[in-house]
C-alpha cells in the first residue's frame, strides 16, 4: 500500500517501543491513517532493549514525542514510570498505548476497547452471554476485563496452564466484587464438557498463529455448536483453522482484524484528537498481511 508522508520540523512523532518491533503492522496502519487525513504526524518503530525502558521513556519526552505504542516485553515494565493509568490499564495490568501530555505520561490499554468495538462491528452484543475464553495470557486479560465490563452472564477461562487461569479468575473476582456474573477457571481439557453451555467462545491463545498455522485450540473431535459465535484474536493468518472449523459447523465467526484496527484507532484518536479512518487502517493491515 502506497502513501506519502512529508516529515518536517513541525511533524509530531509517535512510535512503538518493544523488543523486537519489526513484525508489527502498526507503523503501516498509523502512517496510512495520517496520510489519509493529512495529519502532520509520523509513526516510527523503536526497538528498545528490556533494560533500557526507563531511559527510552525519558528519551521520548525529551524528543517531544506525542506518544507511543508499547509491545512485548514492555507492557508491564512501563507501568511504574507512568503518571496516570486508565482503568483498563490498571485492571488488565498492562499498557499498550502512552499519550504524552504536558510532560505527563498517560497509560492506556486499548485492547479491551478494541475487542469490544470489533464485537459490536460484527453485530455481537456480549451482554448476558455465557462466554468461554480460551487462554489466560496478556490478551485474555484485556478480553475478560472488557467482557466483564459489558455485563456477560458468566465467563469460563480455559487454559493449558491451570494456575494461570485460576490467577486470572481471582483477579476478576477482585475487580468485580459485587457482580452477579460468575467466573470459573478450567483446564483446556474441560472444553468438550462445556462446549454446549456457552454462547460465545473467544480464542486468546496464540495457537494457530503464524508459523503454527495448522493448529487449533479446539480439538477436532469436539463438535462446535452452530448457535455459538466463535471469535479468534489471531490475525496472522486471518483465516485460522479454528475459524475454518467454526464455519464448517455453520457457526458465526469473528476474526482478529477488527480488534487490531479498533485498538489502533483508539490510540490514533488519543494522539491526534481526530476520528480514525477505520477503513484505511484496515486496508493497510490487509496489505501488510498480504506481504505488499
Ligand atoms: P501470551 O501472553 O504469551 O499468552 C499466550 C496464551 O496462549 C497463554 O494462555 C498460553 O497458555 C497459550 N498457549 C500458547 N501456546 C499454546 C499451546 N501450544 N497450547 C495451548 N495453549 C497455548 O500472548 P498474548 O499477548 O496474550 O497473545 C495471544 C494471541 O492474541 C497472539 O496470537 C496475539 O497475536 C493475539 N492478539 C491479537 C490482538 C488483536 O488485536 N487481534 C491483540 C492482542 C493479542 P499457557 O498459559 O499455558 O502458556
Amino acid at each position: 500500500m502506497e502513501f506519502n508522508l512529508t516529515i518536517a520540523g513541525t511533524t509530531s512523532l509517535v512510535g512503538l517501543i518493544g523488543w523486537p518491533v519489526e513484525h508489527s503492522l502498526s507503523p503501516q496502519m498509523h502512517n496510512a491513517a495520517f496520510a489519509e487525513l493529512g495529519c502532520d504526524f509520523a509513526y516510527v518503530p523503536l526497538p528498545v532493549r528490556p533494560e533500557l525502558v526507563e531511559q527510552a521513556l525519558k528519551g521520548l519526552m525529551a524528543l517531544n514525542f506525542v506518544g507511543t505504542n508499547v509491545t512485548v516485553p514492555h507492557k508491564q515494565a512501563v507501568m511504574r514510570y507512568l503518571d496516570e493509568l486508565s482503568e483498563a490499564a490498571r485492571l488488565t495490568g498492562a499498557v499498550n498505548t502512552i499519550h504524552i501530555q504536558n510532560g505527563h505520561l498517560l497509560g492506556y490499554n486499548t485492547d479491551a476497547i478494541g475487542f469490544l468495538n470489533s464485537l459490536e462491528e460484527a453485530g455481537c452484543d456480549p451482554q448476558g452471554m455465557r462466554v468461554a475464553v480460551l487462554g489466560a495470557g496478556g490478551a485474555a486479560r484485556a478480553v475478560v476485563y472488557a467482557l466483564a465490563r459489558s455485563g456477560v452472564d458468566s465467563m469460563m477461562v480455559l487454559n493449558r496452564t491451570a494456575e494461570r487461569a485460576a490467577f486470572l479468575v481471582d483477579d476478576l473476582n477482585e475487580a468485580f466484587p459485587d457482580s452477579t456474573m460468575t467466573f470459573k477457571a478450567l483446564t483446556s481439557q474441560a472444553l468438550a464438557a462445556v462446549a454446549d453451555q456457552v454462547d460465545l467462545v473467544v480464542n486468546t491463545t496464540s495457537v494457530g498463529m503464524y508459523p503454527d498455522v495448522e493448529s487449533s485450540p479446539w480439538p477436532a473431535d469436539v463438535p462446535m455448536p452452530a448457535q455459538v459465535t466463535f471469535c479468534d484474536l489471531v490475525y496472522n493468518p486471518l483465516e485460522t483453522v479454528f475459524l475454518t472449523q467454526a464455519r464448517a459447523a455453520g457457526a458465526p465467526t469473528i476474526d482478529g482484524l477488527g480488534m487490531l484496527v479498533h485498538q489502533g484507532a483508539f490510540a490514533f484518536e488519543k494522539w491526534t484528537g481526530q476520528a480514525a479512518p477505520l477503513e484505511v487502517m484496515r486496508q493497510a493491515c490487509l496489505s501488510k498481511l498480504a506481504g505488499a
